[in-house]
């Protein structure tokens, strides 16, 4: 048996009767030295640790509201896992996993999606393409639709449509006090708002209802540059994405591609710019508007074409298999040529960083002007920078990718997005995330919906 979780935990367990915790739920309930627990909490990120006194395989929101008040009546804390893409820090908690609650259905007439807690975005955008119906789902479709949503969402559309959580209609929720509740902006507008913004911070989503965009025909996906370009792609973005349409979402991004077998060679242990673009039009429309671009330097590679919305996932070509990763980001007023020397300065290939990815990405248009949830509105660009967590660099790897956060801030947005920020950053200082406007509004409805902090507001340091 594989011992997970250490001595606390497995002690802490052994104190707690969980057979009644069993009797309360229809899913599963594994204890930390079950071999079954690995695979339950096994997700994306290898870098996480997982410590909790037990989980809980939900099956729905009954299994979730009675693993919450189990918990309450033992002044024990919940978080929530789906994929693993995300942070979740369970020392001491009740973890509740949610890939058994995989409803989805797509009502193409109100062209509305609505999904249970479990569900990835692959699972949505094979349900939706065929009928030329579109979620606004991220750069890696391996991501949880929920725990993305409730974080904002940035993905490849966001220019012409908002944010992911500009899109939710309904929730239904396990509030802290371990009740079940359907929410909308007009039901709630305070939980509506608030638990898109702070993921489990008040609530356990258990299921979640969303517009889906047209998106009858694209044009994007791919182009690479040798190092030698690095700088020269980085500068020319910089002008030309502000004179684009918002129809057309770009990002450019610094890769250091690992010497492993999973990259393809051409790519494999080189330093390139990686042009990601995504264009809600005509492949003409978008061949002309990429022609200053295709001009900086000829691509070594450059998969940018037609394209079905089916294969979204050849825009930024995240690495699909799980691995250890630390990752960090910031939200940006503007990207001035100076931002971009910056970045060069920092990461450009010259440098000698153990950073896979620093990436910008244009965020401005329908993102400013949405209303719903608690995405900052003054953004108009992003930074992500992602470095591998391995034995040797679990120090460095966040000070560089720190080191070159901090450098940004000059030119920051008032806040940053709650995906992007690094969990164990906010937990410190929530400001990273929310103004104190969205802090009192979630501790406002913490104190409502969850008066004995069960759930991850305190984690997220609100409360
Ligand atoms: C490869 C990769 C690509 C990414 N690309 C993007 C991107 O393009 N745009 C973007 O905005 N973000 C992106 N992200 C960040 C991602 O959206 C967040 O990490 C998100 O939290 C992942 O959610 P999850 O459910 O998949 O992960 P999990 O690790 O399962 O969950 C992470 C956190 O989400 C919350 N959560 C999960 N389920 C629920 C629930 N049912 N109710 C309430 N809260 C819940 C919890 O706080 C949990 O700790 C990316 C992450 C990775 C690893």
């Amino acid at each position: 048996m594989t011992e997970l979780g250490g001595t606390t935990a497995t002690t802490a367990s052994e104190a707690l009767d969980l057979a009644e915790l069993r009797r309360a739920v229809a899913g599963p309930v594994h204890a930390p030295g079950d071999v079954e627990t690995v695979t339950e909490l096994a997700g994306y990120n290898l870098a996480l640790e997982h410590a909790p006194i037990a989980v809980v395989g939900a099956t729905g929101a009954q299994d979730v509201a009675a693993a919450v008040r189990w918990a309450a009546a033992r002044g024990i804390r919940v978080g929530v896992l789906a994929t693993g893409h995300g942070d979740l820090s369970q020392r001491g908690t009740l973890a509740i996993t949610t890939r058994r609650m995989d409803r989805l259905d797509i009502d193409p007439v109100t062209r509305r999606a609505t999904v249970g807690a479990g569900v990835k975005w692959a699972r949505l955008i094979e349900a939706a393409a065929p009928l030329g119906l579109a979620g606004l789902n991220g750069s890696s479709s391996d991501v949880g639709i929920t725990g993305y949503t409730t974080g904002g969402g940035v993905g490849p559309f966001i220019r012409r449509y908002g944010y992911a959580s500009d899109r939710v209609r309904r929730l239904q929720v396990v509030t802290g006090d371990g009740e079940i509740r359907d929410v909308t902006a007009e039901s709630d507008p305070e939980l509506f708002d608030v638990v898109l913004g702070s993921k489990d911070a008040v609530a356990i989503v258990t299921e979640i209802e969303f517009e889906l965009i047209e998106v009858p025909r694209m044009y994007g996906g791919s182009a690479f540059w040798p190092a030698e370009d690095i700088a020269a792609v980085l500068r020319a973005w910089q002008r030309w994405a502000p004179t684009l349409p918002e129809d057309m979402t770009t990002s450019v991004a610094i890769l250091r591609a690992p010497d492993m077998e999973a990259v393809p060679p051409p790519l494999r242990g080189r330093t390139v710019a990686h042009l990601r673009v995504a264009h809600l039009g005509s492949a003409d429309e978008g061949r002309a508007l990429l022609a200053p671009m295709r001009a900086v330097a000829t691509p070594m590679i450059d998969m940018i074409d037609e394209m079905s919305y089916a294969a979204i996932d050849t825009v930024h070509l995240d690495p699909p298999d799980p691995m250890p990763f630390w990752a960090d980001g910031c939200f940006l007023a503007d990207v001035a040529a100076d931002t971009v020397e910056t970045v060069l300065a920092a990461a450009g290939a010259e440098q000698e960083i153990p950073l896979f990815l620093v990436e910008l990405r244009h965020l401005a248009g329908a993102a400013e002007r949405g209303t719903q949830g608690l995405a900052p509105r003054d953004a108009r660009f992003m930074v992500g920078v992602v470095g591998p967590l391995v034995p040797g660099l679990t120090e460095v790897v966040p000070a560089v990718g720190r080191g070159l956060v901090d450098a940004l801030a000059p030119w920051s947005a008032s806040r940053t997005g709650l995906n992007w920020v690094n969990p164990y950053s906010v937990a410190a200082r929530p400001e990273l995330a929310w103004g104190s406007q969205e802090i009192e509004r979630i501790d406002a409805v913490r104190r409502r919906v969850d008066p004995d902090g069960v759930l991850g507001a305190a984690r997220l340091g609100v409360g």
